[in-house]
């Protein structure tokens, strides 16, 4: 009955050097039926995104070794990943920050504290292609 209710395999990559923040992502999108993939550093973002090719990342900015806007740029640079969505995730929710990431080649913007009930229903609009742009998003 279970196998049934699956969805089409989606792969997310959570990428987020907080444990706590990390793991309470992957449950909450597990539990809705994403295959959750995780990386805790830069070079490990970029490693598991070229091998995994996954259908969205979720990217947090403060990163040790390459911050998320280093790690977006690499992977947008490469063709695997201009239709994968790169969403930046963090608590830096100052004005003007929504308009940096989306110009450093994100594709959009959940914030820090996530909300779980709202995160699923987040990452499912970006993965219909619901992207949003400098010039036409979501009004606050
Ligand atoms: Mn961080």
């Amino acid at each position: 009955m279970e196998e049934e209710k699956k969805l089409p395999s989606r792969k997310i990559l959570v990428v987020e050097d907080n444990q706590d923040s990390r793991e309470l992502v992957v449950k909450v999108l597990r539990n809705k039926g994403y295959q959750m993939i995780e990386a805790e550093d830069g070079e490990q973002a970029i490693e598991k995104a070229i091998a995994e090719i996954p259908n969205l990342i979720l990217l947090d900015i403060s990163l040790p070794k390459l911050s998320g806007y280093e790690v977006a740029k690499r992977l947008k640079e490469m063709d695997a990943f201009k239709d994968v969505p790169i969403i930046a995730f963090t608590a830096h929710a100052m004005k003007g920050d929504r308009e940096k990431v989306l110009i450093a080649g994100f594709e959009g913007y959940i914030s820090k504290p996530i909300n779980v009930r709202e995160l699923p229903n987040q990452i499912k609009a970006y993965l219909r292609g619901k992207w949003e742009s400098v010039l036409g998003g979501e009004q606050e």
